[in-house]
């Protein structure tokens, strides 16, 4: 089968890769899909390395069991399976506690091939049932943009009386605006790419700001009665916005800043001045999410009738992975995925 290696310099190539066996405690799953994500065009971007070790890229994987190693008891050959996206020890406080992607122990990253091939081996534990009434693209948004959403609005908390500002409307923002829509806050959403502020129309937001076309500090006091969004959510990593979020937000706001970006945004704290710049803020931030995040994001999503699958908006066979690569790093998409035919 083939896999996905990410060379640099917008250049991927396709790997044959043998099909693995499962060992104790680990799962074959065969894949149906496998996203790609705005981490994996970081490398894509980058100049090749020299100590780039051709492993195969990837974090996003849902299908179906094909195999199960000695020990592997909970799921059954057939189950169709959403995939955690970090292979942690499953030993230590971040593990035990739901983070395996945060083990200081993981032991996928620089060790071993990822998801972006037909087969995939994982832990059990990392292989989580996908409700019968749930498709795979539900599933696939959550193994890293939903999930990472939710994770972000899980600090927040967002509720009916919350105006909530997302500023970048790639998967990450946009699974946010599908969230806080569930949890009953008025979203606002800013974004220059025309895609992605149509796809947030599809996905409920209230109200859309371009600050290509308009001033967004005077556009989302006018939407809030001059207060300000009460939480703040950056995704977009752009250095403006990430500044900007304190004139958008009201005194006693809640912020998350979820995206990465490139380093050197300046937020103000000082506490002189009309109330300081940072006034009563609450300021955090947020990497991925707990696998034990799984069950409340599925249980949301099957009350409120919720249809994460509406952001994918395309989908290749591996063979044609380049062009993937390259519609994601446009950002004129929802999530990108791989698909491989099923059943
Ligand atoms: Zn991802
Ligand atoms: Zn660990």
């Amino acid at each position: 089968m083939k896999g996905v290696v990410v060379i640099g310099d917008h250049r991927i190539e396709l790997r044959e890769v043998d099909k693995p066996e499962p060992q104790h405690n680990q799962v074959l799953v065969r894949a149906v899909q496998a996203g790609v994500c705005g981490s994996d065009v970081h490398p894509y971007r980058a100049e090749p390395r020299a100590t780039n070790p051709g492993l195969v890229q990837g974090h996003e994987l849902v299908g179906v069991v094909d195999a199960l190693g000695p020990g592997a008891e909970h799921l059954q050959v057939g189950d169709r399976v959403f995939v955690y996206l970090g292979y942690g020890c499953f030993h230590c406080e971040q593990c035990a506690s739901g983070y395996p992607n945060l083990c200081l122990d993981r032991r996928d990253q620089g060790k071993m091939d990822r998801y972006q091939k037909g087969y995939s081996i994982v832990r059990e534990e990392m292989a989580l049932s996908i409700p019968e009434s749930m498709s795979f693209g539900d599933a696939l948004m959550l193994t890293c943009a939903g999930g990472t959403a939710w994770s972000a609005l899980d600090k927040v908390r967002p509720t009916c009386h919350d105006s909530v500002v997302i500023f970048g409307l790639g998967p990450v923002g946009l699974m946010g605006v599908m969230w806080a829509k569930a949890m009953g806050a008025h979203v606002i959403g800013v974004e220059v790419i025309p895609e992605r502020l149509e796809l947030a129309r599809q996905v409920g937001v209230d109200a859309l700001l371009n600050p290509q076309e308009e001033d967004i500090v005077a556009g989302i006091r006018a939407l809030t009665g001059g207060e300000g969004a009460t939480v703040g959510y950056e995704s977009s990593g752009n250095k403006a916005a990430q500044a900007a979020m304190l004139d958008v937000t009201s005194r006693q706001a809640r912020i998350v800043y979820v995206a990465g970006g490139a380093p050197g945004a300046v937020i103000d704290p000082s506490p002189f001045g009309q109330w300081g710049k940072l006034a009563l803020r609450t300021i955090c931030g947020t990497v991925t999410y707990a696998l034990t995040d799984w069950y409340p994001m599925t249980r949301t999503i099957l009350r409120h009738g919720l249809k994460p699958e509406q952001i994918i908006t395309h989908r290749f066979p591996i063979e044609q992975a380049d062009e993937a690569y390259a519609l994601t790093e446009t950002g004129r998409c929802g999530k990108v995925v791989l698909e491989w035919p099923w059943p």
